[in-house]
Formats: C-alpha cells, structure tokens, sequence
C-alpha cells in the first residue's frame, strides 16, 4: 500500500483541513506514514501568517531537497497559505515540489471527492470549518489574499457534518473560521452563527460546541445571547484584541477602538459572568511608540484574559502595511515587549487558575499517553489526571489539586 505523510504548521483551519486530507488519502488507497522517508506522497500544509512560520516551511522545503531528489517515485506537494495564485513563481523558487493547491481545496492530479471526507476516526474534539477566507483585510495579514473572500457553508451541510461526526465517536465540535461572526452573509437567507449553534445544540449525542475566531466589530448581541442560552455552548470565547492604542488600531484598520472592545467584554461578562476569555495582540506594530504598547499592556491587565496569544509584527509582501508603513521598531524591541507581556500575561494566569484549587471540574476526557488522561474544561483549561479506566470521550469530574497558568491537574472524583 503506498503511504502519505502530512506535515502540518499554523492554525486550526490547516489542522482540520490536514485531518481532512488524510482521510480523503486513505480513501483513495493511502496508509499514513510517521514520517516522509517512507512516503510516496509527501503534503506540506504551510503558513504564512508570519515571518517566523514562512522560515520553518521553507526549512522544511530546503530539508526535502535530497530526499525528492533520491526518491523518483515520491511525489511533493504544498497547501496552505504560501500558495498565491503565481504558481509559476512558486515552482521556480521550490523546483523539488510537483505540486502547489489553494488552501481549502483538493489536489488537482488526484480523482476529486464529491463530498467532503470525514476522518473514518475523528478525535473526540473534532474542527469543522463553516467559513472560508476574510473579507476585512487587516493592513498586516495576507490570509484574504491567500483564502479569498469569505464563503459559508450551508447550515445543513454543517449540521449533517456534524452528525456523521458525532455518529463516528466525536463529543465536541469547534466551529472554525477566519471570522465566524460573519458567517451567513454570504447565503441566500443569510442565517447568522447564533441561528447554527441553535441547530446544533438539537445534536443527540453532542457534549460540547465551541467556535473561533470572533472579530469585535462583528460580534452580535445575538450571539452573545445565543451562549449564554445555549446548554451545549461551553462558556469561552476567542475575542482579538490585537493593541489597547486607538491609533494603533487605526492603522491596522481593525474596525473598532478600544473603548468598543471593552464595552463588549463587559457585555459579554454580564450576561455569561462564568465565561473564559482569550485574545491575540500583535506587538511591534510599525510606528508603535512605548506610550502605545503600556495602553495594550493596561488593557490585558484591565481586562484579566485566561489566554493571550503574543506575536510580533513583521511585514507580509503584498498587505498595506508592508507597502506603506516602514517595519520601524527593532527587533530587540519587540523581543522586550514579547518579553514584558509574557510574564503579565503569565501572572494573570497564575492567580486565575490558583482560584480552582480545591474545587471540582467538570473535563471532557480527549486522550491518554502512558495512564495521564488529558482533557479539557467548558472553559478551555487543559487538565490532566492519572487512571487506569477507559475514559476517553467521557465528561469526568476532576478535583483539582495543582494549578499552573497554563493547565490543572487533580483526581477523579467518583
Ligand atoms: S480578520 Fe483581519 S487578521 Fe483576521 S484573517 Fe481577516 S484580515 Fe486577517
């Protein structure tokens, strides 16, 4: 049996979509292989999103040079956001790669499925996309250049995904898009992401529904009401914030200021008030002064997040902002504001998951290595726990005994 081997970098999106590859592979005759040594079929799912991921997809191209060059029969292909639509630059830059597809889509030189191929085994967290591409053209991010405009799935389409997912052993769905506040728009009667959760929460057998990314200036007061209502929609939400400075915001055209963004969050804290928030800043930003960087750190520290995802700044060819603003803040000083914002952050943390000691939570059991169980919370906090029963895809009761900022330990209890 030939065998594939599929390397994955980025977000969640590429992750699903991997998964979903590699089935659509094992349809057409594929085994999975752990490594590209032993495959004939060798895919890159790449990302581009920033510097530092385009340098490890590159490597890993520069590292498969000998290989393909030593292997005839394999054949290397390359997905995800590296792949514009000037292929043939493409082919010139990687000559060891046969092959380059648009993210989201099949390999043109295979036979094309006429639907989309579910993992046979999905993890009992499983990702289903529901909106591909952006249309808000952030002045930093290439992904609308890369996925194109924003196109939904149909909500039958997305339900009865769901269901086959749930039919094959999954208990938990992450509903994924670039932003899924604007999912819906684009269809004829135009439903909206609060009208799908309401579907979805009717799924037998479906434990838990959660949804990324959220933009706050799309994020609707239905929506908000749609999780505090909804008995299957965990508590958590990912909300970018990307800078505390107005003119910050500005030049990234977010489409919002910060004073929208904390309206929101007290909004969203009122109505859900056990809900767990994260966001994502982007520091270094051109032209951010030191000023500008203490507003992003006072609002983290104002606004307490569970999670913050840190990048910093660096020029994507072809966006506004690698055009028109000069990439003016060096690079030991956006290390020191990476630096100065991870140990908050890391504070932060602390003294939220310190608050859970002693008391009892509630996992959804995902996964086991060597008798550790690894889970999480409706409010996204990873938990592990030692036991020797089978209780993968169960929801457990945990009594948490250690904390640190980035995950919970404890015993079941019962
Ligand atoms: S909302 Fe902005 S940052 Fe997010 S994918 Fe769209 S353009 Fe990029």
């Amino acid at each position: 049996m030939p065998k594939y081997y599929i390397w994955t970098i980025g977000c969640q999106m590429n992750k699903a979509e991997s998964e979903r590859l590699g089935s659509y592979f094992e349809r057409l005759g594929y085994e999975a292989s752990a490594s590209a040594k032993d495959a004939e079929l060798v895919l890159l799912n790449s990302c581009v999103v920033r510097q530092s991921a385009e340098d490890r997809v590159v490597n890993k191209l520069d590292n498969l040079k000998a290989l393909r060059r030593a292997r005839p029969d394999m054949t290397l292909a390359v997905t995800g956001c590296l792949v514009n639509a000037d292929t043939k630059s493409l082919t010139k830059r990687f000559p060891q790669v046969d092959y380059f597809f648009k993210p989201g889509e099949y390999p043109q030189w295979l036979e094309s499925p006429k639907e989309t191929v579910l993992p046979e085994n999905p993890n009992v967290a499983a990702y289903v996309p529901i909106i591909q591409g952006c249309d808000n053209f952030c002045s930093y991010c290439i992904v609308p250049y890369r996925r194109g405009r924003e196109k939904s799935r149909t909500p039958q389409e997305i339900v009865s995904e769901v269901k086959e997912l749930v039919g094959r052993g999954a208990k938990e769905v992450t509903l994924l898009g670039q932003n899924v506040d604007s999912y819906g728009h684009d269809l004829p009667d135009k439903p909206d992401l609060a009208d799908l959760l309401y579907e979805l929460n009717n799924i037998d057998g479906l434990l838990r529904i959660r949804f990324l990314t959220n933009h706050p200036k799309d994020m609707s007061h239905r929506l908000v009401e749609a999780v505090a209502a909804l008995d299957k929609v965990c508590e958590q939400l990912t909300l970018p914030v990307q800078s505390g400075s107005n003119e910050i915001l500005k030049a990234m055209r977010r489409g919002y200021d910060a004073e929208h963004y904390r309206r929101l969050v007290s909004e969203i804290r009122a109505q859900i008030p056990e809900i767990a928030l994260s966001t994502d800043v982007l520091l270094g930003f051109p032209s951010e002064t030191e000023a500008q960087f203490e507003e992003t750190a006072d609002l983290l520290s104002e606004l307490n997040f569970d999670t913050v995802h840190i990048a910093v700044y660096s020029p994507r060819p072809g966006t506004f902002a690698a055009r028109k603003l000069a990439d003016d803040i060096p690079p030991a000083e956006k290390k020191r504001r990476f630096g100065h914002i991870e140990r908050l952050q890391e504070n932060i943390a602390t003294a939220i998951n310190a608050r859970l000691k002693g008391k009892v939570v509630e996992m959804l059991v995902e996964g086991e290595k060597g008798g550790r169980w690894r889970g999480r919370t409706r409010g996204d906090k990873l938990v592990f726990f030692n036991d020797s029963r089978d209780c993968r895809g169960k929801l457990i009761k945990i009594r948490v005994e250690k904390t640190s900022p980035w995950s919970l330990q404890g015993i079941a209890e019962g």
